[in-house]
């Protein structure tokens, strides 16, 4: 390279921010550009009257690649998830805990309504054929529905209905299961290899993270800048009616956002979307599930999950104040008073000897786009980060998998392949 290349990234998600960092390292004058005031994008989170609230509930897997290679998991001071968690219906809730990691919950867990000795020898067997896999093999090969996949293997329906439907219909915000079976391989592997956390200090301390790291390596960062056009020709880009020139474009805004700036039409579209609700309570009317989630066995018209946020991050609320979130899947056009009545209504048949008055919602997120929708098969129709013509490339989560590991996995790829090309 004669002088120093300059690179636009568009969008400051978790891809973008990777790239860009990636990008300085590599040597060129990177610059992100991000339309909000803050970078993060779908990982952000807002802090109000002492109170953390992400935006929807989400957590870091430690044991995710990409997690490991980009993050400083120390200096983000980890709050750990207890694995496994609480089932709920009416009238019981029981615990189900991982054995591996806490011999005393197995006679509960084997005593579970919700799994047989079967379904957890089974899935002991899944573990042990999946530990000694290469995780980024898993995106290769036949695919089918989470739920098809469990029940061809021999998993119980009441499992596969009451257990992985809440849990998954967490993780991929789709309780029917059609989601592609990769997702639970991938996430299955990574959650029985390493923690579930959240830093003391909310998710959005994971961009203001790679923010800093991205300045230190010499990137720079813009916020409040709009990009209405990238052409590949040269490249530019359009930002705030302004022509920038560069030698290279990173477009690694959300999938929406990408298939309109760029016109590649294997960029998905369509969305997952997901409601959540925090709820104040005195901290003595805690849930008493410790740091595990309560999922609800029953697809009925509460929420698919409940989250006990303080007793897992103190940091999360001001002393003498538990946080609660509860989540819905889809696009609910309720009203928050009527999303926090359902919430209550739930709450009190999980736990018929108590009352749940006192449970005041403090801050609702309505979240359209949450994630891109996977089903079987899709991964291999995602676009390559070399798919628009010219030096324009493509990073964010829906060039490889919706979350945390494909959007960062995505902006090192980027900055790589942009790498590559001005030096060859
Ligand atoms: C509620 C919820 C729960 C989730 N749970 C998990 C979980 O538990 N674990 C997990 O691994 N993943 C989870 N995910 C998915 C994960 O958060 C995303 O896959 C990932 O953050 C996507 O990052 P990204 O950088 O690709 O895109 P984004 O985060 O969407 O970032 C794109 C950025 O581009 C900006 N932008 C868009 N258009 C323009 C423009 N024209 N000009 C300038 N900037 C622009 C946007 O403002 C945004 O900041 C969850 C997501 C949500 C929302």
């Amino acid at each position: 390279m004669s002088s120093t290349p300059r690179v636009i990234v568009v969008g400051g998600g978790l891809a973008g921010l990777v790239a860009t960092r990636h990008l300085a390292v590599g040597g060129v004058d990177a610059t992100l550009l991000e339309r909000r005031d803050t970078v993060g994008g779908r990982v952000r989170t807002e802090e109000r009257d002492g109170y953390r609230f992400d935006r929807g509930f989400q957590v870091l897997f430690t044991a995710y690649p990409a997690v490991r290679r980009e993050l400083d998991l120390e200096s983000l001071e980890l709050r750990r998830f207890a694995p496994g968690a609480v089932v709920a219906r009416e009238g019981r809730r029981s615990v189900l805990a991982d054995p591996r990691r806490n011999p005393r919950a197995l006679p509960a867990t084997l005593s579970s309504p919700d799994v047989s000795i079967g379904d957890a020898v089974r899935l002991g067997r899944r573990w042990l054929a999946l530990r000694r896999t290469d995780p980024e093999t898993l995106f290769s090969g036949p695919d089918e529905s989470i739920e098809r996949f469990l029940l061809d293997r021999g998993f119980s329906e009441t499992f596969v209905e009451t257990v992985v439907a809440p849990f998954y219909g967490g993780i991929t915000l789709d309780r029917s299961l059609s989601t592609s079976k990769r997702i639970f391989e991938y996430t299955f592997r990574t959650l029985a290899a390493g923690e579930t956390a959240v830093p003391a200090a909310g998710m959005g301390a994971i961009p203001a993270h790679l923010e800093t790291r991205a300045r230190e390596a010499g990137g720079t960062i813009e916020t409040g800048v709009d990009v209405t056009a990238v052409s590949s020709d040269g490249p530019v880009v359009t930002a705030d009616d302004e022509a920038i020139e560069a030698d290279a474009v990173v477009v690694a805004t959300d999938p929406p956002a990408a298939r309109e700036l760029t016109a590649v039409e294997s960029i998905p579209t369509d969305g997952r979307a997901c409601v959540t609700q925090y709820y104040e309570l005195p901290a003595r009317a805690s849930l008493g599930t410790g740091r595990r989630l309560l999922l609800n066995a029953v697809d009925d018209a509460g929420p698919n999950h409940v989250v006990p946020h303080s007793a897992v991050a103190p940091e999360y609320a001001p002393d003498g104040t538990t946080l609660l979130s509860a989540t819905y899947l889809g696009d609910l056009d309720a009203s928050d008073a009527e999303l926090a009545a359902r919430t209550r209504r739930s709450l009190e048949s999980w736990y018929p000897e108590r009352r749940f008055d006192a449970l005041e919602a403090v801050h609702t997120d309505r979240i359209p786009f949450a994630q891109f929708d996977q089903p079987p098969g899709i991964h291999e129709r995602l676009p390559d980060t070399r798919e628009p013509s010219g030096a324009v490339y493509l990073a964010g989560d829906y060039t490889r998998w919706s979350s945390i590991q494909g959007a960062m996995a995505s902006g090192r790829d980027a900055a790589k392949a942009v790498l590559e090309d001005l030096s060859g």
